[in-house]
């Protein structure tokens, strides 16, 4: 039977590109299907729309002294930068700035909640979500679940797996590129066999592994597919035959979370200084705050963050209300009028949420289904012959970049080594 390939991988994000780079390794003619007009994926770095990189999806090198691409980074020459993990230059109670005796109990109370969430995790017995496992009712507590829940996992803590939130938990150096994350998951597409605008639409396995898509079909010995547990969830990809259950039941145990960023351009005259923090205590339900990076690398535009319930309510009313919204929070810092004088530009918001090719940020697992990253990373459909590879996959450090390329270098080491030489 006539093979087009070896190995075709669908998606270019950095588990496709971690794959691919494995794979020209290994001596296997791979071919990278990607539907979108860009390699990257959920790592993108633009910087047209604010005059400097700006990265849309990923930006920190998550524990940086593990990460397979800290090493790659530093011989590429791109520019390192450490940050602070939590300390705010300004933290806002109401409409005052909270003290520095108020600031500190914000951190305790933060560090509180990582401990009982490490410590209820640490007794075993069944799963529960985190919010189950983290303290309530004191000053800050709401305040550390909307942070270190709801903003950076992009769920509601009610939601979380607390065993998935533990075994995949970053800790570590956590620095920035100056150059923007995206540019390097770009720069390390190079030379690789990539096909953009390139969708594929099923997946059918019999003699060969048949990739189908509006630009026609492909045939290959094996496959690797990277495109997000969302996309899937949503029946962006069939396969031919259908997926076992245990297959359907991890990818449905392992949604996307959302996590938004509004980022306006300006910001002089605020007298902040580069990668300034500011943040605000929750006021109660239906209470939103956004966490704000202010002036990264010294540049003129500040990120605001936002994740959870209300980031999916923005993306779907979209980008003109998702500015009404980010400037409104900051004007509760500086005033309406001082915040429009300093940042004149149109915002720019994300769209993760609303784009049918992620369907949101990255993985979070739904309580009890904190085994089916491995269910998903160990699948083995047609003998072998497709393996799923992708941040959801990845057992340590799922949701992150460093995590989804080292998953895709594994996907392909597995299935080079079934496949005949
Ligand atoms: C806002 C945000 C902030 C983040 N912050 C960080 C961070 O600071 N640090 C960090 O390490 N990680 C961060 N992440 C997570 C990180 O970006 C992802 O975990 C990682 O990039 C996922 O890579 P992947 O290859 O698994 O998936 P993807 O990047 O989603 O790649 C899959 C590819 O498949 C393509 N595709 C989809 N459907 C099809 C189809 N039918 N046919 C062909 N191709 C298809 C998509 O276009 C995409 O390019 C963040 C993500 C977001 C969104």
């Amino acid at each position: 039977m006539p093979f087009d390939i070896d190995i075709a991988v669908v998606g270019a994000g950095a588990a496709g590109l971690g794959a691919a780079t494995r794979l020209a390794a290994l001596g296997r003619s791979c071919l990278v299907l990607e539907a979108g007009m860009r390699v990257g994926g959920r790592a993108y770095t633009e910087s047209a729309s604010l005059g400097a990189p700006f990265d849309h999806g990923a930006s920190w090198l998550h524990v940086a002294e593990h990460n397979p691409l800290t090493p790659v980074a530093r011989r590429l020459g791109f520019t390192l930068r450490e940050g602070e993990r939590r300390r705010r230059e300004i933290l806002l109670i109401g409409d005052r700035h909270a003290t520095p005796a108020e600031k500190a109990a914000h951190d305790a109370a933060c560090d509180a909640w990582e401990e009982a969430a490490e410590a209820r995790a640490a007794q075993g017995g069944p799963d529960v979500s985190i919010a189950e496992a983290v303290p309530h009712g004191g000053y800050w507590d709401a305040t550390a679940s909307h942070w270190l829940g709801t903003t950076i996992c992009g769920v509601e803590p009610w939601k979380n797996s607390l065993r998935d939130y533990i075994d995949t938990g970053l800790d570590g150096e956590t620095p920035q590129i100056a150059e923007g994350y995206g540019t390097l998951v770009a720069r390390l597409a190079e030379g690789l066999p990539v096909r953009l605008g390139a969708p594929v639409h099923r997946i059918r396995a019999d003699g060969a592994i048949t990739l189908e898509g509006p630009g026609g079909t492909l045939r290959a010995r094996g496959c690797i597919v990277t495109v997000s547990t969302g996309v899937l969830a949503a029946g962006g990809l069939r396969f031919e035959p259908g997926l076992p259950a245990e297959v359907e039941a991890a990818i449905a145990g392992l949604p996307l979370a959302l996590l938004s960023k509004i980022a306006l351009r300006g910001g002089e005259g605020l007298g902040l200084g580069p990668f300034a923090r500011l943040g605000r205590r929750l006021e109660g339900a239906g209470d939103h705050p956004m966490s704000w990076l202010v002036a990264p690398f010294g540049r003129d535009h500040a990120v605001g963050f936002l994740g959870g319930e209300a980031a999916w309510a923005l993306a779907r009313e979209g980008p003109a209300a998702a500015e009404a919204f980010a400037r409104a929070d900051l004007a509760r810092y500086f005033g309406a009028a001082a915040v429009a004088r300093a940042f004149p530009h149109p915002a720019v918001a994300t769209d993760w949420g609303e784009n049918p090719l992620f369907q949101g940020a990255y993985t979070y697992a739904l309580v009890g289904a904190a085994g089916a990253r491995a269910v998903l990373a160990g699948a083995r459909l047609a003998d072998g012959r497709i393996r799923f590879a992708g941040e959801a996959c990845h057992t340590r450090y799922a949701g992150t970049v460093g995590g989804a390329w080292a998953s895709g270098m594994a996907a392909a080491e597995a299935l080079s080594a079934t496949l005949p030489g």
